[in-house]
């Protein structure tokens, strides 16, 4: 089964604020390679010119990005009780 197939099974409840924060946007700007851009499987940050965009409301919630940005720099929450990731199928 392709990875878009298992994502059209996923719904998502977006809430109002990100529940992924960037400690300190200067760190990002100096960080060489920015592998958030590539761990992230749902493709949630991307950097654009001089900022990051952080799609928060695709995150898969896996969890990823609270160990695997080099400066611990992601502020890492489930999305509050309610919104977020949902099931389609059960
Ligand atoms: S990996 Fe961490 S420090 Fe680097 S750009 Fe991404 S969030 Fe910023
Ligand atoms: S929790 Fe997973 S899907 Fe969500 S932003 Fe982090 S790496 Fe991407």
């Amino acid at each position: 089964m392709k990875i878009e197939d298992r994502l059209y099974t996923l719904r998502w409840k977006k809430d109002e604020a990100s529940h992924l924060v960037i400690v300190d946007e200067e760190v990002c700007r100096r960080c060489e390679g920015k592998p958030c851009t590539s761990f992230c499987p749902a493709q949630v940050y991307d950097w654009e010119g001089d900022h990051l965009n952080v799609a928060y409301e695709g995150c898969l919630e896996c969890g990823t990005c609270r160990i695997g940005c080099p400066y611990r720099n992601i502020a890492w929450r489930y999305p509050r009780g309610g919104y977020g990731l949902a099931y389609r199928f059960g």
